[in-house]
């Protein structure tokens, strides 16, 4: 039997993420050559973005942001949203996807695994 090893990482969460889409759009719509947009999630409720080419090397500025606010947190401001406090991070693919080990490769480049 072959064993396959499906990561299910991008199951549609139905949550009131709507100032992330607005994000995920417009970083994708100012970045012709991404194929993808990076989120990471801050347990402080902070974001950060970042569009990904098809090549796995980042396509526009990392963007942070905060829903309902003029900036980020202090927090932030001072770490930059430090990798530990990442609660979640994946990537929001365009409506045309890459193949999927194109999307693997892409994911363990911005990842690292
Ligand atoms: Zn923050």
């Amino acid at each position: 039997m072959a064993q396959k090893q499906q990561a299910r990482r991008s199951r549609t969460v139905r949550s009131p993420e709507n100032g992330e889409q607005a994000m995920i759009e417009g970083i994708l719509e100012g970045s012709p050559d991404a194929v993808g947009v990076v989120v990471i999630r801050l347990d402080c409720g902070c974001r950060k973005m970042a569009a990904v080419s098809l090549s796995g090397d980042p396509a526009s500025k990392i963007i942070m942001y905060r829903d309902n606010a003029q900036s980020i947190c202090d927090q932030c401001k001072d770490d930059h949203g430090d990798a530990q406090r990442v609660v979640k991070q994946f990537i929001s693919w365009k409506a045309t996807e890459p193949d999927q080990a194109t999307m693997t490769m892409i994911s363990r480049k911005v990842f690292g695994h």
